[in-house]
């Protein structure tokens, strides 16, 4: 441990800003029409949920 004081400003910041890069997006395919989705989501290609919900897509009829 080093006293408060002692250590840089840019060496807090450098410590605090270690964590704040941005994780690549996990994506998955749709099951039904492949298209690429965020796991636990609505397919925003074709509605699809899981094998008993589907959403509707506007402008999609049927
Ligand atoms: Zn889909």
């Amino acid at each position: 441990m080093v006293p408060a004081r002692r250590k840089s400003k840019a060496t807090t910041r450098s410590r605090r800003n270690s964590h704040t890069a941005l994780k690549p997006m996990n994506l998955v395919a749709c099951p039904r029409c492949n298209a690429a989705k965020l796991p636990h989501r609505a397919c925003a290609n074709c509605g699809y949920v899981n094998s008993k919900v589907s959403l509707k897509i506007k402008g999609e009829e049927a």
